[in-house]
């Protein structure tokens, strides 16, 4: 069996930026609490959790003795406030694409006009960019986008993990629903280079397998993409997923099969994969 891995998998910039800073932070003896889980992964969060680091979910539960580690998503700025004014030490893991998505809605909150973020309203990221301006519009189906009334300005920004492709039928529909219109393409250079990758070779194998886990955004959407172009798809969380008889048999009778994996998937569970399918 051919085993191809796509050009761009699994861990991104921000998430390794994120545990190197966890690392480094607990190899000083320091102690760490993360506000909702760091990353989507369970294996990863599990080795996190076996050094001590487990997440709160909520305010209350935040212990003032240990370190706040702020996770890759942000935080929104409420807990912020929070935690400075009860003086908790924090370590700020939000990535900086992140970051950089906060600092456009906090700019536009100053101008007149309607902000729309296009992304999913339940995800922690988009719970937290939302929180840095007084009004936002939270878009995430094309009829969401067409049912919006026409304004006369209006600002368009996008979840870092959004599927490109859906981004561009919404700003489609948005240009003709304001007289003046602003979009901020904040769709990270990670996401979109694993979705390049995976659109490239899904067409050119038998099969495609997605690692990472089902509640990692940007995972589905790369899952998504897979599926609009070969029709074999299958998403797993781990290789144990695959070391089901039903599913082993199924996948040995692929010639070819493609491998991508989520931002949060750790490259020892690609390469777990890899190995399990190639002595098939
Ligand atoms: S997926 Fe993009 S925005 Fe999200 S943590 Fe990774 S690099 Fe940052």
């Amino acid at each position: 069996m051919k085993i191809l891995v796509a050009e761009e998998a699994g861990f991104c910039f921000g998430v390794k930026r994120a545990l190197k800073l966890i690392n480094e932070y607990l190899k000083n003896g320091n102690t760490i609490q993360t506000f909702g889980p760091l990353i989507h992964n369970i294996p990863v969060l599990n080795n996190l959790a076996a050094q001590g680091v487990h997440s709160v979910d909520s305010v209350r539960n935040i212990k003032k003795n240990k370190t706040l580690c702020i996770r890759t998503h942000g935080i929104p700025r409420h807990v912020e406030k929070y935690i400075q004014k009860k003086g908790i030490s924090t370590l700020d893991a939000t990535c900086p694409l992140v970051k950089k998505e906060q600092k456009i809605i906090e700019k536009l909150d100053k101008n007149k006009g309607r902000i729309v973020i296009v992304g999913d309203k339940d995800h922690p990221e988009i719970i937290a960019a939302r929180s840095y301006a007084r009004k936002v519009t939270i878009v995430n189906s094309l009829a969401e986008a067409e049912a919006l009334p026409a304004c006369a300005q209006m600002s368009v920004v996008a979840q870092t993990t959004l599927n490109s492709e859906f981004f561009k039928q919404v700003v489609a529909i948005l240009l003709d629903k304001a007289e003046k219109i602003e979009i901020f393409n904040t769709i990270c250079q990670a996401t979109q280079d694993r979705q390049q990758a995976v659109k490239k070779l899904a067409p050119q194998v038998d099969a495609i397998i997605v690692i990472g886990s089902k509640i990692s955004s940007n995972t589905k959407k790369l899952f998504h993409i897979a599926k609009e172009k070969n029709k074999n798809s299958l998403h797993i969380e781990t290789c144990a997923d695959l070391q089901k008889p039903a599913i082993m048999a199924k996948i040995a009778k692929y010639s070819s099969i493609g491998v991508t994996a989520g931002a949060s998937t750790a490259p020892e569970e690609l390469e777990r994969v890899k190995n399990f399918l190639q002595n098939l």
